[in-house]
């Protein structure tokens, strides 16, 4: 690895401001998604870990929820501005372990950094109420409180911004934080962990437990009666094994879970601006995101030409690794991910789909996919109900709004939603009526930190970014005074 990555290549588990082996000792190894070969070799945390953990933070949350917000938004603001210092460094670290093309990936520490300096911001402005009482001489004020420690688990797709997201609301709100990275790729929640030591956050704020024993340690970190809130970011059948094991000790919980994304195009949309936000939405980070248009809905008067043209500008992004200039689409994070991918390609085609580019594992092999684009998908392929999770568009056609709001709605997630539109009434029509918790209309990025972003139906529980992120770490507390 790249020598002036040193300083942020952390190779052990961060724990109460230490950077240890794991207790029963023993490593895991990261892989270079692009070529298969070991990059680093990271301490593989257990049980025992995630116990010494909690407890380190249990003891710098009695410290730090006493702290003023001013300072709490100091250190953040430092945080902020050290990953802002090294971006360049922690894009490599990140597109190394993920694979994604180092623009996208040094965007996403750009994005990342700003949950880190929004809710250093937000630190601030956490109020209270004072409500007016039943009766005379008495009042009711309503505090916000830390509500202590918080575990977050993360994925592999966005490995820093999934990360920041939560843990920079946590620790404005006045909690401490245990985050369990993705095994896949811990590196960049390491390298977060080291910024923050030297941003001068409390020792055992912030712990960070690199493994391959998720369920171990999530059982721990779900289970353990000092964590609080759990916030977790992954796939929906996780989400449930956390929610469940959660039951026990009623902790407080975040889920941002699988997507089925609708994409929809009405026959008067701008032909040239749905094919560049139908490219953007579904091929960044070669669909491995939780928001990525799964299905597109188009109506028939413009199938055609969309097809036409949507093929046209897949077939021109450039395959490649993270590293090689120009690339737009890298590898996928692991076999598994291809096998899973080619398998919903197979199944579609099988079924009637029409391949209009690629569907099959690129020629480059490894984890690398063809941008494909199927046509006149049948209702009953599987890719229509589960999340694709790679560079494949599913492409089928609708004849009228009720219709389409109909196929949108036919799903359990409720993430995101996209449609194209140039009629002003069926924009609000079509935003009000559809199922999901963030919608785009006309607009197919939809990431950004000052909306809140989360789903409904069983996309998940609670909200990130924007002023409600902080609420998800804060408890409100009514204090009734009498005798007034
Ligand atoms: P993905 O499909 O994105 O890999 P997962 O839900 O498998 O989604 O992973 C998201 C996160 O959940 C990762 O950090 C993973 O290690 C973790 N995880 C997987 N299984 C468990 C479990 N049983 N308990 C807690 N965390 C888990």
């Amino acid at each position: 690895m790249n020598a002036r990555d040193s300083k942020l290549l952390r190779h052990k588990a961060f724990i109460g401001g230490e950077w240890v082996e794991a207790a029963r000792g023993g490593s895991f190894e990261v892989l270079d998604p692009a070529t298969g070969l070991a990059i680093a070799h990271v301490a593989d945390c257990s049980a025992e870990d995630a116990e010494r953990a909690i407890e380190a933070a249990q003891a710098s949350f009695v410290v730090w929820r006493a702290t003023l917000a001013r300072e709490r938004a100091r250190l953040l603001r430092r945080w902020h501005e050290l990953i802002m210092e090294h971006k360049d460094d922690l894009g490599d670290l990140l597109a190394r372990e993920q694979g994604k093309p180092l623009a996208e990936a040094r965007a996403e520490i750009v994005y990342g950094a700003a949950f880190v300096e929004w809710f250093a911001e937000e630190a601030r402005r956490v109020y209270g109420d004072l409500i007016d009482a039943p009766a005379p001489g008495r009042e009711i004020l309503v505090m916000k409180q830390p509500v202590g420690v918080v575990a977050a688990i993360t994925p592999w797709n966005f490995p820093n911004a999934m990360i920041t997201r939560k843990i920079a609301p946590a620790l404005a709100a006045g909690c401490a934080a245990i985050v369990k990275p993705a095994e896949e790729t811990p590196l960049s929640a390491l390298a977060l962990g080291a910024l923050a030591q030297e941003a001068g956050f409390p020792r055992g704020l912030v712990n960070i437990l690199p493994t391959t024993r998720a369920a171990e340690v999530g059982r721990v970190l779900t289970s353990h009666p000092l964590v609080r809130k759990v916030s977790f970011t992954g796939s929906t059948e996780v989400g449930r094994t956390i929610m469940r094991q959660s039951a026990e000790t009623i902790k407080s919980l975040s889920l941002e879970l699988g997507g089925n994304a609708p994409f929809i195009v009405f026959d008067d949309a701008d032909l040239d601006a749905v094919v560049a936000g139908a490219v953007a939405s579904k091929y960044r980070n070669s669909g491995q995101t939780c928001v990525c248009a799964n299905r597109f809905y188009v109506q028939a008067g413009i199938y055609e030409a969309f097809a036409e043209k949507l093929a046209a500008a897949v077939r021109a992004l450039k395959v490649g690794a993270a590293f090689e200039p120009g690339t737009q689409q890298g590898p996928l994070i692991t076999p598994e991910a291809v096998a899973k991918v080619e398998s919903l390609v197979n199944d579609a085609v099988d079924k009637g789909a029409k391949l209009r580019l690629g569907g099959a594992r690129h020629a480059r092999g490894g984890n690398f996919f063809e941008p494909t684009v199927l046509a006149d998908v049948p209702a009953d392929a599987r890719l229509l109900t589960e999340e694709i999770f790679g560079p494949v568009a599913a492409l089928v056609r609708f004849e009228t709004e009720t219709e389409v709001i109909g196929l949108a709605n036919a799903s359990e997630a409720g993430l995101a939603a996209y449609f194209y539109t140039k009629d002003l009434a069926r924009a609000f029509r079509v935003a009000r009526a559809i199922e999901a918790g963030i919608v785009g209309v006309n607009q197919a990025v939809i990431s950004t930190v000052e909306a809140p972003f989360g789903g409904v139906k069983q996309s998940g529980l609670g909200r990130e970014g924007a002023r409600h992120g902080i609420d998800e770490y804060l408890e409100v507390k009514a204090v009734h005074i009498g005798g007034l």
